[in-house]
């Protein structure tokens, strides 16, 4: 099966090429001639993934999911929520950790949560996938992989961050890896 994946983002590529294994295509933004900003401007995860979606299927006429994606600390009221990827500034994931890392200096609840929505259109269908990892910030950075806030947070259940885990382990249990699983199950439905 074919489907365009409304990102350009190729670390979300992969990840979602690995779970979806050799049965599906996945094809980006770039890979469609897409190399536009998508609107994004919604206040919940769920609106700005419906929002990709619905633009990219009617810009390019093609069945597409959309995801949206972002942490949400306890102490600090959900934030930084929608505004994950600008949350110090433009996509800068140094720059975000460090203000994350200052925001908690003085809090005693470090817990925190990403949450994934993917919406999918599928012919005239338009469904919604949600995907959680609980766990905490930790104090500071470990391990250099994965991206974004991966090297301060530490699933629940687990000692090592994100960024330590390694690709493979970080996807069967995080935020899009449960999000994607959901989706790969109900296409793989059909
Ligand atoms: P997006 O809007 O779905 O691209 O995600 C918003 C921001 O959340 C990204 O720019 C990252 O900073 C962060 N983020 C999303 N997924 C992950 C992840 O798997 N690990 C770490 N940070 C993530």
């Amino acid at each position: 099966m074919k489907l365009v994946f409304a990102t350009n983002n190729a670390h979300k590529l992969d990840e979602v090429r690995q779970i979806l294994g050799p049965g599906f295509e996945v094809i980006s933004l770039a890979e469609l001639g897409c190399h536009e900003d998508i609107p994004e401007t919604a206040d919940t995860f769920q609106g700005n993934a419906l929002q990709k979606a619905h633009w990219v299927k009617e810009h390019y006429g093609v069945d597409c999911f959309a995801d949206d994606t972002g942490l949400e600390v306890t102490a600090l009221g959900g934030a930084p929520g929608v505004h994950s990827a600008r949350y110090a500034g433009d996509h800068d994931s140094e720059a975000n950790i460090d203000k994350l890392l200052h925001e908690l200096e003085k809090k005693s609840d470090r817990s925190a949560q990403f949450r994934t929505v993917i919406a999918l259109l599928l012919q005239d269908r338009e469904l919604l996938f949600e995907g959680i990892v609980k766990g905490h910030i930790s104090t500071e950075r470990h391990g250099h992989g994965g991206f974004g806030y991966d090297p301060v947070f530490v699933p629940e259940g687990f000692d090592e961050s994100f960024s330590e885990m390694g690709p493979e382990n970080k996807n069967l249990i995080s935020h899009r890896g449960r999000a994607v699983g959901k989706l790969a199950d109900y296409l793989k439905s059909l």
